[in-house]
């Protein structure tokens, strides 16, 4: 895709970047329990543009802080009106993570929404922890103490994970999609995604399958004990006008369809 940098700087000041809501749910009771904030760009002839043709733009021109701010204050005022009990999970890139005001930028907005901070989990991505990891640690404790959950994007894809699972303060392990994905096809990713699951379990940490696309990759993850999954399954990203009718109508009831015996030893598990 081809957009211009005038064009993107136009769009971040124009408010034209907004944030999508995509379904996080608890595998054992197919319940929703959240949303990942995924930003997209309106734009006027090209239609909705995925954060892949904008993001990095943004962080060339220096305005990714502008961003950082507008979609947390969208996201957060939109939240803040969902019920209480559902977190909201928000992606900070390896530049934003240099900044070492973002947790001060995101208690603020929080306050503002009037949305707790408990509710919110912050993922970061390993490459950026790798930039600077002594930094990267200050501001996870900061993000820790202030209430935030902390999770590991795309966990699989880096290069040194389980130091970084260590160094870091982790509640959640987003198993990549990558995985999830293959884990039907070939026993080898399965047998990662078992052990990433398994790891997680002994860590204490919550560990979620990214890109559940089929009932098949679902049912897979009930069995290996995987608690919270995503995925267009359940929901691809929504503008939260969309939302409403998305918790009127929840995600899938597809435990009644499992084998019984399956069933029981995933709510075992958990
Ligand atoms: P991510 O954090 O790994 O987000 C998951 C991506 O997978 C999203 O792509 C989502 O739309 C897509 N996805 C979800 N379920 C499925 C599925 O079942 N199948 C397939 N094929 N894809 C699925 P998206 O929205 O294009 O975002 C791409 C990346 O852009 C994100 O990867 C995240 O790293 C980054 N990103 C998105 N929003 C923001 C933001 O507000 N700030 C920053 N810094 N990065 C963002
Ligand atoms: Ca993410
Ligand atoms: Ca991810």
């Amino acid at each position: 895709m081809l957009v211009n940098l005038a064009e993107v700087r136009h769009a971040v000041e124009s408010d034209a970047i907004v944030p999508c809501f995509q379904p996080v749910v608890d595998l054992r009771s197919v319940r929703l329990v959240g949303f990942e904030v995924l930003t997209r760009w309106r734009h006027p002839t090209l239609g909705l543009i995925l954060p892949k043709n904008f993001i990095q733009l943004t962080e060339e021109l220096g305005i990714i802080g502008i961003l950082t701010r507008q979609i947390l204050r969208k996201a957060f005022r939109s939240a803040a009106m969902l019920p209480g009990r559902l977190t909201l999970a928000v992606n900070v890139s390896p530049i934003q993570l240099r900044f070492r005001s973002l947790p001060t930028q995101i208690r603020e907005a929080a306050e503002v929404a009037g949305l707790p901070l408990e509710r919110l989990i912050i993922e970061i991505t390993e490459s950026a922890i790798l930039d600077n990891e002594e930094l990267a640690l200050t501001i996870a404790r900061e993000l820790k103490e202030m209430g935030c959950h902390l999770a590991l994007d795309d966990f699989g894809t880096g290069y040194a994970s389980l130091r970084h699972l260590l160094a870091l303060p982790f509640d959640q392990l987003k198993v990549d999609r990558s995985f999830i994905q293959q884990m039907t096809l070939r026993p080898e990713s399965r047998k990662i995604v078992s052990a990433v699951v398994g790891l997680g379990k002994s860590l204490g940490l919550t560990t979620l399958a990214e890109g559940v696309e089929t009932a098949e990759q679902e049912a897979m993850l009930l069995q290996v004990g995987c608690i919270l999954a995503q995925g267009w399954l359940y929901g691809r990203p929504l503008a939260m006008d969309q939302i409403p009718s998305m918790l009127a109508a929840p995600p899938r009831a597809i435990l009644p369809q499992l084998p019984a015996l399956m069933r029981k030893r995933a709510l075992e598990a958990g």
